[in-house]
This record gives C-alpha cells, sequence and structure tokens, in this order.
C-alpha cells in the first residue's frame, strides 16, 4: 500500500514535464502476436516446402498465352455485366420507388424472379434460348408489322448469353442495393431540391445519388466482387474465361492444383484492384463528410461581436450590401383545405398578404403552419380551395370552372419565385457553400456559371459569409448553414420567401445571427411568410400576424393588435406560454 503515496511524492518533487511514463503491458496481445506470426509462418512453409503445390508449374503457367487471354475474358465479362447490370438496377430502383404502382410492381417482379434463379441455371437457360424460340422479333402488338427478326443462335452467341445473364442477375441485386442508397437519403435533401426547383432529372442525378452512394458503395463493391467470381460460372457455357482455361489446360497435362493456383491467384489480383478502386471511389464520394484538417480551427465558437440578448439588432453590418428591392408578389389563400387520411389539417383557410409585406405564422404544434407553406410553393396539393402567387394560381390553370394541374415544368417555373427555408437547413451536404448556392440559378434560370459565383459571393457577402464559400455545410456552425440556406433561396430571386421555425433548430446564441439576416430581408421588399415563435422578433419585423389552431385562422391583424390585444382566448393563452 506504499506505492500510491510514493508516486504522489514524486509527483510533488519533480516537474510534471520531467516525468517517465510507462506504457501499460498487454502480456495477452503480445502472445496472441507471436501465435499468430508462428501460425503464418507454417503456412508459409507448408505452401512453399510442399513439392506438390508444384509452384515450377505455376510459375511456367501464370503468363502463359491462353491463361491471360482466358483473364481478359474475365475482366471483360465483369466490366459488362457491371455496367450493364448497375445500368438496369438503377432503372429497377429508381421504377421501385417511383409513384407508380405498375412500375413499382415490375421491378419488384424483377428482383424477385432474378434473385431466385440460380445463375447457373440462368445461364443455360438463355444458352438454349434458341431451342425455345427459335427467332427473336420485335413486332408492334396485334399487327403484323414486325420491325426487326433474327434467328436466335445467330443473335445470342456464347458470349452475348454470358453478358446476358450476369447482366440479368447482377441487375436484380444491385436494383437492392441501389434502392437502400436511395432511402438512406434524408427527405429533407428532397424537399430542398424540390423547392428550389430542379427538374426531377437533375435532382436524382446532383443531389440524392451522390448522396446516395455513400451507402451503395460498399455494397456494390461486394456485388462487383462476387459477380468478377461468378464469372467462372461461365464455364458451362464453354466460354474460354480465366477458370474454364486452366480446366482445359490441367485436363491435358494434369497439373490441377498449380493451375488451379493460377486462376486463384489471378482472381487474388482482380480482388485486390477492385479494393483498392472501392477505397478511393468511397473517398471521393465521402465529399462534405470528413472532417478536413483546414476545418478544425473552425467556426461554432467563435465569437460573436453581438450578444445574443439583442436579436436582429446583432448582425446588421456595416458591410453589407444594400439590398436592390425584390419585386414581391402578392399571396391569397382562398378557403383552402387539407385531409391527410382522416385528419384534417387545413380547414377552410383564408389569407391575403401584400406584395412585399412580411407576415408571421404563430400557433402551437400541428396547427397546420407547415403544411400551409408546403401549399404556397405546390410541394403538396390542396384538396379544397386555390392559392395565388402575384395573381397567378399556384400549381394549376384555370379554364371556366375547371382547375389543370400544369405540367411539372410549368410548377417548377413558378416554385422557382416561391422561396423556401427549412428548419433543418437541408443544405446539401456533398457540394460546399457555394455549389449549393449556384446549383438552383444555373439549373432553373440557365445563368451561365460565372455570373451566378459572382452573384452567389455577393449573396454570401450579404449574409455575412464571405470566407466560407468553399466550406461544406458540416464545417459550419447552425447559424451559418441557416444564413448559407437563405443565401441559396435568394439566389433564385424569389418574389416569395418561406420560413418554416428557421431559427427552432438553433442554440440559442446563434439565433440572433439568423433573425439578424431575415430582419435585414424584410426591407426588401420580397413577401416573407416566416413560422416562428420568437414573438419579439415578430413583433419587430411583421406588418401582419397570423395565429392558426387546428388547421383554422383564428385571429389575424397587426402585430400590436394580436400580441397585445388577443380577441380569442385560445391566441391569449398561446402566448402567455411561448413568451
Ligand atoms: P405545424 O407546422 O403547425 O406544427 P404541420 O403542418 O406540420 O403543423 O402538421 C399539421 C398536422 O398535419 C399534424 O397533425 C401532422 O401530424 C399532420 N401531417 C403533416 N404532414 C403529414 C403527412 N405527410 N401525412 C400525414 N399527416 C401529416
Ligand atoms: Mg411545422
Amino acid at each position: 500500500m506504499s506505492t500510491p503515496s510514493s508516486a504522489l511524492g514524486g509527483v510533488a518533487t519533480a516537474t510534471p514535464s520531467a516525468l517517465r511514463i510507462v506504457p501499460a503491458r498487454h502480456p495477452l496481445q503480445l502472445f496472441g502476436t507471436l501465435l499468430a506470426l508462428s501460425l503464418i509462418l507454417l503456412a508459409v512453409q507448408s505452401v512453399l516446402g510442399n513439392p506438390r503445390w508444384g509452384w515450377g508449374t505455376f510459375a511456367e503457367w501464370f503468363f502463359a498465352r491462353p491463361v491471360l487471354e482466358g483473364l481478359a475474358r474475365t475482366l471483360w465479362l465483369t466490366a459488362l455485366g457491371t455496367a450493364f447490370g448497375f445500368a438496369l438496377g438503377t432503372l429497377l430502383a429508381l421504377a421501385r420507388v417511383s409513384g407508380s404502382p405498375l412500375l413499382a410492381a415490375v421491378s419488384w417482379g424483377y428482383v424477385w424472379v432474378f434473385r431466385s434463379i440460380p445463375l447457373l441455371v440462368l445461364l443455360l437457360l438463355l444458352n438454349n434460348l434458341g431451342y425455345l424460340y427459335s427467332t427473336i422479333a420485335l413486332e408492334v402488338p396485334f399487327t403484323a408489322i414486325t420491325l426487326f427478326s433474327y434467328p436466335t443462335t445467330q443473335l445470342i452467341g456464347v458470349l452475348t448469353a454470358a453478358v446476358l445473364g450476369l447482366t440479368l442477375n447482377q441487375a436484380a441485386f444491385s436494383a437492392e442495393v441501389i434502392r437502400g442508397g436511395i432511402l438512406s437519403v434524408d427527405h429533407g435533401q428532397y424537399e430542398a431540391a424540390a423547392a428550389l426547383g430542379l427538374p426531377r432529372a437533375r435532382q436524382i442525378r446532383r443531389i440524392i445519388l451522390p448522396q446516395a452512394m455513400r451507402s451503395i458503395l460498399p455494397a456494390a463493391f461486394n456485388d462487383v466482387i462476387g459477380l468478377a467470381k461468378s464469372t467462372s460460372v461461365v464455364y458451362v457455357l464453354a466460354l474460354p474465361e480465366l477458370f474454364y482455361t486452366v480446366q482445359v489446360i490441367y485436363r491435358r497435362n494434369l497439373e490441377v492444383v498449380p493451375l488451379l493456383m493460377v486462376a486463384t491467384v489471378w482472381y487474388l489480383v482482380i480482388l485486390t484492384a477492385l479494393s483498392l478502386a472501392q477505397h478511393r471511389i468511397e473517398r471521393r464520394f465521402a465529399r462534405g463528410q470528413l472532417q478536413r484538417e483546414r476545418s478544425v480551427s473552425r467556426v461554432v465558437s467563435r465569437p460573436r461581436s453581438t450578444p445574443a440578448a439583442a436579436p436582429g439588432v446583432a448582425t446588421r453590418r456595416e458591410h453589407s450590401v444594400p439590398v436592390a428591392a425584390g419585386q414581391g408578389a402578392a399571396v391569397s389563400v382562398q378557403g383552402v383545405s387539407k385531409h391527410f387520411t382522416e385528419t384534417t389539417v387545413l380547414d377552410d383557410v383564408r389569407l391575403e398578404l401584400k406584395a412585399g409585406s412580411v407576415t408571421v405564422l404563430v400557433g402551437p404544434s400541428g396547427a397546420g403552419k407547415s403544411t400551409l407553406l408546403r401549399l404556397i410553393n405546390h410541394l403538396e396539393r390542396a384538396d379544397g380551395g386555390v392559392i395565388t402567387v402575384g395573381g397567378q394560381l399556384v400549381g394549376y390553370r384555370r379554364d371556366g370552372d375547371t382547375l389543370y394541374e400544369l405540367p411539372e415544368a410549368e410548377i417548377r417555373r413558378r416554385r422557382a419565385e416561391v422561396g423556401m427555408v427549412f428548419q433543418a437547413f437541408n443544405l446539401f451536404p456533398h457540394l460546399t457553400v457555394l455549389e449549393n448556392i449556384i446549383e438552383a440559378p444555373i439549373a432553373v434560370r440557365g445563368i451561365p456559371r460565372a455570373q451566378a459565383e459572382q452573384q452567389a459571393h455577393d449573396l454570401l457577402d450579404r449574409v455575412g459569409l464571405t470566407e466560407k464559400a468553399n466550406a461544406y455545410p458540416r464545417e459550419l456552425s447552425g447559424g451559418q448553414q441557416q444564413r448559407v440556406a437563405i443565401a441559396r433561396a435568394l439566389a433564385l430571386q424569389p418574389k416569395v420567401l418561406l420560413f418554416d421555425e428557421p431559427t427552432s433548430a438553433l442554440d440559442p446564441e446563434l439565433v440572433a445571427e439568423v433573425l439578424g439576416v431575415i430582419e435585414e430581408l424584410s426591407q426588401s421588399g420580397t413577401t416573407l411568410v416566416i413560422v416562428t415563435h420568437e414573438l419579439g422578433f415578430a413583433r419587430r419585423v411583421a406588418d401582419h400576424v397570423v395565429m392558426m389552431d387546428q388547421g383554422r385562422v383564428i385571429e389575424q391583424g397587426p402585430p400590436e393588435q394580436v400580441f397585445d390585444r388577443p380577441r380569442q382566448q385560445r391566441t391569449a393563452e398561446f402566448l402567455a406560454k411561448t413568451l
């Protein structure tokens, strides 16, 4: 028991930096290491020492011409199976998650069938297709018109059958892998991409798939590696790929083991190359996910010059560019209602918001505030009533008493006039701040990249983030992310800007910087609709306050009236709780 006290004595006398540090010993770890080493040595000795492995024969055949030709065929089959398999798999996955029940069912059926059939059986079936169908023809159904017709055996040779079989098989597996990836992308990403008015194909290509890739890649490489090995099954078609070739050779010279080792080592080489490729590609798609070195000194705790207690006043900056008066548009909500299955979420909501006005929506959780905002940019369809923005119907074209839903492209064009800022920011994590901002102006408005970047820099200046253009969202604090989200919405020069609880996800000391930016915008002439629980802020910036409860507007008017002399008991209660 004397040890602790003597150790303490040592601490007291020596300076801490002069103390010697002895790491704890791990006897078990040492034992494990020695055991592993001896096992490896044994294995090496048994492989090299035993003449029956026939390493001489191995060396003779390893680079032999027929083996290399077989290897080339294996690589070729793997490459084609991967390319076609993943192409078809992507289509199947998209069909499965599409809104269409028929497409989803077809995709489901395909996956069910082709995952069930063993590859070997599939290959043999395809190879015997000529027996089942002597010609393959493309005809227009129920007519005599034939687009082309070919004898099956000519059209589907051994190589085609092999590629077809591998592709059909691979597609079934990769479809599920890709679907998993698509489902792993946060719903807010879809919503943000749609709210920016990005075309559907571009949403998938630029926003969804790159993020889905992170969870797709490890599983996909598993599949590709499986495929590289499955190509050996093709030997049943007598296609001289690597495995078939070594079989042909050892049947002649009876050196079975050395030739199997030739194939094994080549497969090892292929798989090593694939694993390296996987590492590289995964790193590329981890863009924005890894904390980069330089970001260690980031952001979050940078002291702000402004006290949190004074929201709004806070972030008004001397350098901020004078706001070019955006042309606000009037918003008219006329008897709108919305149901989700049985629940009525909005019930005969009527609002008239003037162009350039600032409206604050308040009300308890579940009142329907978010749903109303989503209806204003047609992310959701109303069940009754209509909404107009700048006099134009949202989402529909009116002909007499009938409303025709607009084509997708037209909805997108109008949606770009209504910007949206979300509680969860929903920045695209794999794109830099600058890329987040320029995505929609380039895709939706067709602005040249250089001009879009210039505008983005101006906007970043306006929200006080000039130096963050090349950072990834992960490298920013919540308040900074939300300011980028506001800049991103502004980049489309919307006539109406919707904020859905923009500060609810923020730490208290970061709220002020976001409210400051919004307050500045309130002078800009853009029509703002803000859902917030920051009542002090609401009182300062709002022209009009709307109180909602249980899907209805129960009270509206200027802030002094609603906040100081509420007419409804419910409003008074809500305000008392929120303050
Ligand atoms: P708020 O934003 O005021 O909190 P919301 O508009 O988000 O309210 O939601 C209003 C009501 O609608 C809630 O009861 C919610 O459960 C319901 N709701 C919202 N979206 C959906 C949906 N997609 N499916 C079913 N119910 C929904
Ligand atoms: Mg909400």
